[in-house]
């Protein structure tokens, strides 16, 4: 091949041909450097035939500078790459990106000089170096790395090496992951996981394309099951990817792994120090990473003998991206073990609408777990209706539930309080005039964090003191907290149960892995009584002693009226309910709200989940919503509102007109203002046979705004704001 056509990493090039010069050898797929004026630049070696470029006469192409010494981006993932980049209208090159997302995994192999303390002891310290002396213990890393960890600078660590508290130590960058043995620790499985475990098993030896959804009741043993699925494919010697919607659940997931396959995998999630990154993307692309666990990223990395997908907690919303790419790693998962010709299992104890509706129709298969493992027996769910049983004045926790976790806490059991809003109060308002603190930048309220003692806006993490007087009217002392969040119930919690020992799970509380180690092992270890949290503690955790789940506010999802919110209301209560009576001790769950006849609430009481997905369906059936129908978003913004309203003006006078589609709006966004731009929605409604995206493309294509206009496009939209 003496000419060749690249994907750059930069969409306003798109792609470029060069020359092959004489000696290099390249094929698609291929990482390379080229020459760019005065610049270099990255680019992937793509099939010419797949990518329309500018035809430029063979006399002005220039020549490859250097083929990156990294495996070439298999076929699979290429396709993958244009499936991601068409299906969700996104440029080829920022799809491309999530592939290659370690720069210093690029540049190839080697050694670094790595820092460690080397046991000295000196009689004096200055008070920095001796923290850092505390916080380093057992931590190997460059200085940079080590500076973060101890929270010093790196001069103060310099000054150690100089003082021989710390040592260089030169490694191998591709230091080689420990083996997993997929004989380490079988399990013993009941008929029903044995049943599971064999059908994946046989689909992973078989080879080829197979999609599962793996149904299963909380604490039916899913892990089990497919860890079947992963032995298998170790023994073949393929990778296995699992991905995790959250890296709060990875913890629990580490310890089960290493307890099944005696080593941890290999973990990939976006706050990896680059180090790590580097390594685990290295070891993924020759193979040599034989268990990936991960956040939606770690789907679109070059594995390079992939046997296997599993996405565990299926349901999860999480796994859509909002900004750059907006994929939905669920769906994208399936289209890789498509193109990768594996099995691919969604697990899942609510999946779903769009997944169950697949497993109806034979797409995928379905296997079902119906009962919890070890005879633990799913708990009794019982409603608390608020408006017959208000909480005392001023207060949000009915006396029935108070009474049950206090009947929890003399018998040594724990109780979980589920609530989904961080911190103290969702707003604040001035007594005396009735204002209302709000985000500068965005349409929303400040939220009260009595903990840090701020007001802070949870879109764009403005954040300010809490004022002493109303800013509008500045009365003094008048502002009042409205509603309720986890910190608030947890001091209404210390009120009413003083001996109770409460852990606050929250994603500003728990913000690290050490963080949730912490809390898990205080929870097994029997230190907490009461657990309060938002979505964080709803899926995931095993505790045995816990034995009631008492959800706060079960109207609260149900407010926003968005196209999913009973689904999602559902999914989170089912998934707390779940944490409860999975040891040796039956379970209850109280649910407070004021609509127990609401379908969804009903539902869960009659513990009627058939009823349930069946309502849900006819609903969507009808509004020829998804998976019946299809959804795209455009979102306009500026900084400017009157250009943000010009530019969404102008693309929705330029409509098509289609027989298959509906277009609603331009209309301000719920969130009119955000991050400090306008923004303006416009939503299609297609039939599902309509070609959406290529009815997008020829729409918005004609359109050239200035650079302060941003179009975003989100097919299959799960945020309505
Ligand atoms: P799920 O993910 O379906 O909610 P888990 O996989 O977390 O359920 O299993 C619930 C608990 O039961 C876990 O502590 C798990 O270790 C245990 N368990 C499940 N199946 C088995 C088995 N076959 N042998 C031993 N323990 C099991
Ligand atoms: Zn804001």
């Amino acid at each position: 091949m003496n000419r060749v056509r690249l994907l750059v990493f930069n969409a306003a090039l798109g792609v470029l041909d060069y020359r092959v010069p004489p000696g290099m050898s390249v094929e698609p797929g291929s990482i390379v450097l080229a020459p760019l004026g005065p610049r270099q630049i990255l680019g992937i070696v793509w099939e010419a035939e797949r990518l329309d470029a500018k035809e430029v006469p063979e006399a002005k192409l220039r020549p490859l500078m250097e083929v990156l010494p990294v495996p070439p981006l298999r076929a699979p993932l290429r396709r993958l790459i244009e499936w991601t980049a068409d299906y969700y209208c996104a440029p080829l090159s920022a799809v491309a990106r999530m592939t290659l997302s370690s720069g210093a995994a690029l540049k190839g192999g080697g050694t670094t000089t790595e820092y460690r303390l080397t046991g000295a002891e000196p009689a004096r310290l200055t008070p920095q170096r001796a923290a850092a002396l505390d916080a380093l213990h057992g931590e190997q890393a460059t200085i940079r790395e080590l500076a973060e960890i101890a929270g010093v600078s790196d001069g103060v660590l310099r000054g150690m090496v100089g003082a021989g508290l710390l040592e260089p130590v030169v490694v191998d960058i591709d230091r080689p992951y420990p083996r997993a043995l997929p004989d380490f620790a079988e399990p013993d499985l009941s008929p029903d996981q044995r049943a599971a475990a064999e059908a994946f098993v046989g689909a992973v030896e078989q080879g080829g394309f197979a999609p599962f959804l793996l149904d299963g009741v909380t604490g039916s043993g899913k892990t089990e099951c497919y860890f079947e699925a992963v032995a298998a494919a170790l023994r073949a010697g393929q990778q296995v990817l699992v991905l995790l919607p959250e890296i709060a659940l990875t913890e629990n997931f580490l310890r089960r792994f290493e307890a099944r396959f005696g080593v941890p995998p290999v973990l990939w999630h976006s706050s990896l120090k680059s180090t790590e990154r580097r390594r685990a993307w290295r070891a993924i692309a020759s193979g040599e990473a034989q268990v990936v666990v991960g956040a939606r990223s770690a789907l679109f990395l070059p594995y390079a003998r992939m046997g296997l997908i599993v996405v565990d907690e299926a349901h999860e919303t999480s796994f859509k991206q909002d900004d750059g790419v907006r994929y939905n790693a669920r769906d994208v998962a399936v289209i890789r073990a498509r193109f990768e010709q594996v099995p691919v299992i969604l697990a899942s104890a609510t999946p779903a609408l769009e997944s169950m509706q697949l497993a109806e129709a034979g797409i995928y298969r379905r296997i079902e777990l119906p009962a919890r493992f070890g005879g633990a027996t799913l708990p009794h769910i019982d409603i608390l209706d608020l408006r017959e049983e208000p909480p005392e004045r001023g207060r949000w926790l009915a006396p029935r539930l108070v009474a049950e976790m206090k009947t929890r806490l003399e018998r040594g059991e724990q109780s979980l309080l589920f609530l989904n809003r961080r911190a103290y109060a969702p707003l604040t308002l001035c007594r005396h005039c009735g204002y209302r603190l709000q985000c500068p930048n965005c349409t929303a309220w400040l939220v009260e964090h009595r903990l840090s003692r701020r007001l802070a806006c949870h879109h764009c993490g403005h954040e300010v003191p809490v004022p002493e007087a109303c800013p509008e009217c500045g009365t003094p002392d008048c502002l009042v907290a409205c509603g309720p969040g986890v910190e608030r119930i947890a001091d209404e919690v210390a009120e009413l149960l003083p001996e109770a020992r409460v852990a606050l799970v929250t994603s500003d509380t728990l913000n690290t892995p050490e963080k949730v180690a912490e809390f898990v092992a205080a929870a097994e270890g029997k230190l907490v009584d009461v657990i309060i949290g938002t979505q964080l503690v709803t899926k995931g955790y095993h505790f045995p002693e816990l034995t009631l789940v008492g959800v706060v506010d079960a109207d609260l999802g149900l407010e926003g009226g968005d196209l999913r919110a009973g689904e999602r209301t559902y999914q989170q209560i089912a998934q707390v309910a779940g944490r409860a009576g999975r040891g040796e001790k039956p379970g209850e769950v109280l649910i407070q709200t004021r609509h127990p006849e609401a379908a969804v609430i009903a539902a869960l009481a009659a513990g009627d989940r058939d009823a349930f997905y069946s309502a849900e369906t006819e609903s969507r059936r009808e509004a020829g919503a998804p998976p019946f129908g299809r959804w795209a978003a455009i979102i306009v913004s500026s900084e400017d509102e009157a250009e943000a309203r010009d530019a969404a003006r102008a693309i929705g006078g330029a409509r098509p007109d289609h027989p298959d589609v509906a277009i609603l709006g331009p209309a301000p966004a719920p969130m009119a203002l955000l991050r400090g731009r306008y923004r303006y929605r416009l939503l299609i409604n297609a039939r599902r046979s309509a070609e959406l995206q290529k009815i997008i493309g020829q729409w918005l294509g004609r359109f050239q705004f200035p650079a302060s206009v941003r179009v975003n496009i989100d097919v299959d939209p799960y945020s309505f704001v």
